[in-house]
């Protein structure tokens, strides 16, 4: 009796752990190929988005099925004169730029040696009925148990990265067209590299390999892009989390154990698996939906490249299907490790909006709960709702009914300082411990206040009414909804010993420019966000161009000169091959720009050609239709995602009249999705008198160029602008006037000019 007892408790947990979710994981990890399903194969063909796979000349092997069919095929060229070929052209030209870095071509097309292919879709059913309808093709067990002894070991070390993500359509959408495909490639002139389609993914297609680079093995991503097939249609969005309720306790060791709440709503079809992200520093204890145990089910060790960073996949698997329609609560408990704690009571928050189950796109609404210990200061976004001290520790619980892209927090041993301007307050939290050299606290309020006013007349008023402000350490700044954070550097003396030797650029870089970018941060980023990396570099370019605009205000011209010739001499800065940093890639490579011993080159591109881009569209449009298209961008894409080309035709809608390039095509061809500066110079002469006269001239362009070129002539005190496009290396120009121009200069262009 007692034994029957023992067995049934320890039998208690496998019934809630064992489920469906933990089964078909396992499934996955334990795969085998099943060599009875081995065929010798020729002219088979698949196409995922718009790549092309050919199996043209080889043997092909299935695994035994999961949930109903095989999730697993190999691919073997090993026969006689055997072939497979993969064939992709990513339709833009920036993707097609970078893939020929890695590649030496714009379009990949690379004949393989095997292929190892994984999916959850309706690919084993495709290509059995290629085999059935080919009299040729035949099946050869014997090859099949060489296959599957030779590949097996392969295979299951090949799954974990995939996996999960297999999991949740295997049990929402088991083999359905249209869901998640993997190719491992062995290529023959690129060796092994990987193809992913994922109908989820804001870009569904996929290429990289793996580079060793000092020694250890990187991730390089060759294209990521959304085939031509899917333009236009944005990512499957299966459901949407909302109305979070964040229940966090810190210990004194600042481990984090965390109860998070929330609702799921918007299902799209019957659901049997929920899947988020969460920062790989977070395990996740338990999970309930409406208030019943659900299994969980996620992504283990090291994220792509090694590195514990990135989020991770989680699937919270409840006991029976959610149904297309309805709403569910999902409650998440999780701890871990997010907070590191420096010199001087002075804290670093990592995971910054990812230490809570997560959908990558969604604005939600937080209602936030902290107890941590009483020596500490805790600041988060929204309106207070109790402050109070509990024993040892103290409870800080936050409410906000605007929704925001994601919810921070900050740390600290703080002194603060409260500047309430009209509607607006400014909370200054600074570090206690560095007092010594630091601004003053009311001084640096004001001027907060000052730039919240500044954009809140011209863009309309921010997410919240109460803006955080606080500290972190380190050189850059982060901007919530209703929280910033500065470096610390940001809260120094400008005419302390901190700036005694510093540039005049990294001096207003901190001293200035940084509050300004942050607190513009509050409408680029948190009313209005953008649907991806490729989209980012217009929230970052305007949160450092409007912040110039703010400078230049209080601080004059000079200001955003001296900005914009730092920002112009690192984007011509080369590296030691003599690659100059511009053109490492374009601004919708965001954070993918990389450059050989430059590592700072995606700074450069994102937010200083970023910056140069904003510059030259204001100049075109000019002031009042710059900010009015600004205004107009926050009213119509609030609490939305915004596309590099949706910003093209908003600008495109301000172009003045008698411009070139009214649709601004070529503009972002050639400065947003394109590199290349353009190497000018011009000359020019005037001729006539009375009321006739003529300005003639030639513009030589030796750089790789091919958008319009702005000059401007002096007439009547004013400068007036004339567009040149470059054709070949000179262009000849000619404008009539009929009053005497008084000189003629380069208009507002990124240019090197050095020659
Ligand atoms: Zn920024």
């Amino acid at each position: 009796m007692t034994l029957f007892r023992f067995a049934f408790l320890l039998a208690l947990p496998l019934a809630l752990w064992g489920g469906i979710g933990a089964e078909t994981s396992s499934a996955l990890r334990e795969v085998q190929l099943d060599g009875e399903e081995c065929y010798r194969v020729r002219d088979l063909e698949l196409t995922r988005g718009d790549v092309k796979f050919f199996l043209t000349d080889g043997f092909l092997v299935f695994s035994k099925p999961v949930r109903g069919q095989p999730v697993v095929a190999v691919f073997s060229t090993d026969v006689g004169a055997g072939d497979g070929e993969v064939l992709m052209l990513p339709p833009n030209r920036d993707e097609r730029q970078v893939l020929s870095t890695y590649t030496k071509a714009p379009n990949l097309d690379e004949h393989i040696k095997e292929a190892i292919l994984f999916f959850s879709d309706d690919s084993a059913s495709e290509l059995k009925e290629q085999i059935k309808a080919n009299d040729w093709i035949h099946r050869d067990a014997d090859r099949g148990a060489a296959m599957a002894a030779q590949y097996g070991r392969i295979v299951r070390g090949l799954i974990p990265p995939f996996g999960t993500r297999m999991m949740v359509d295997l049990l929402n959408h088991s083999h359905e067209k249209d869901q998640f495909f993997a190719a491992v490639l062995a290529g023959r002139d690129l060796g092994a590299f990987e193809v992913i389609f994922d109908p989820t993914s804001p870009e569904q297609l996929m290429a990289g390999g793996l580079s060793v680079q000092d020694g250890a093995r990187k991730f390089q991503l060759w294209a990521s892009y959304t085939p031509k097939s899917l333009a236009g249609q944005a990512a499957i969005q299966e459901f949407r989390a909302d109305h979070y309720r964040i229940d966090a306790e810190i210990d004194d060791k600042l481990h984090m154990l965390v109860s998070t709440t929330f609702v799921v709503s918007d299902l799209q079809h019957d659901l049997r698996a929920l899947d988020f992200d969460l920062s790989r520093q977070m395990l996740v204890r338990s999970a309930e939906v409406d208030g019943q145990a659900a299994e969980t089910v996620g992504d283990e060790g090291p994220g792509t490249g090694g590195d514990d960073q990135s989020d991770r996949l989680f699937v919270v698997v409840p006991g029976d299907a959610l149904h297309k329609g309805t709403e569910h609560t999902v409650k998440v408990v999780h701890e871990g490790n997010v907070i590191a704690e420096g010199a001087n009571h002075v804290y670093f928050v990592g995971s910054r909006g990812r230490w809570y189950p997560h959908r990558d796109l969604d604005f939600a609404r937080f209602d936030v709960k902290f107890r941590f210990p009483k020596n500490l200061d805790l600041v988060a976004p929204g309106d207070a709702v109790q402050d109070a001290m509990d024993g040892d520790e103290r409870v800080v619980e936050r409410h906000s009914d605007v929704p925001l892209p994601m919810a921070g927090f900050n740390l600290g041993q703080y002194a603060r300082t409260t500047v309430q301007r009209g509607d607006y307050t400014v909370d200054l939290f600074a570090n206690k411990s560095e007092a010594e050299d630091a601004a003053e606290g009311t001084e640096l309020g004001n001027r907060i206040a000052d730039v919240l006013e500044f954009y809140a007349q011209r863009l309309g008023p921010p997410p919240l009414k109460k803006l955080i402000v606080s500290p972190i350490p380190a050189k850059f700044g982060q901007g919530f909804g209703g929280l910033i954070y500065l470096s610390n550097m940001a809260y120094m003396n400008p005419s302390g010993k901190t700036f005694a030797e510093a540039e005049p650029g990294a001096k207003l870089f901190f001293t200035r420019l940084m509050q300004a970018h942050e607190v513009a941060h509050q409408w680029w980023g948190n009313l209005v966000s953008t649907e991806g990396y490729h989209d980012e570099w217009i929230m970052e370019a305007l949160a450092n161009y409007t912040a110039m605009l703010y400078l230049q205000k209080t601080e004059g011209d000079q200001a955003v000169n001296t900005l914009l010739e730092v920002y112009r001499e690192a984007l011509l800065a080369r590296n030691e091959a003599g690659v100059m940093v511009e053109s490492a890639g374009p601004v919708t490579q965001g954070r993918r720009v990389e450059l050989t011993g430059k590592p700072e080159a995606w700074i450069a591109v994102m937010y200083g050609k970023g910056a140069w881009i904003m510059h030259m569209l204001h100049a075109r449009m000019g002031d009042e239709a710059f900010w009015k298209m600004l205004a107009e961008l926050r009213r119509r894409y609030e609490y939305k995602n915004l596309t590099t080309d949706e910003f093209r035709a908003l600008c495109a809608e301000y172009s003045p009249e008698g411009a070139p390039d009214r649709k601004l095509e070529a503009f972002f061809d050639q400065w947003v999705t394109g590199t290349g500066l353009p190497q000018l110079q011009f000359a020019s002469s005037l001729k006539g008198g009375g009321s006739h006269f003529e300005v003639t001239g030639t513009l030589s362009e030796r750089g790789d160029f091919s958008a319009d070129v702005p000059l401007e002539v002096n007439v009547k005190g004013r400068w007036v602008t004339k567009w040149v496009r470059p054709s070949g290396e000179t262009t000849e120009f000619r404008w009539g006037f009929d009053e005497k121009p008084a000189g003629v200069r380069l208009g507002v262009i990124l240019a090197d000019t050095r020659h």
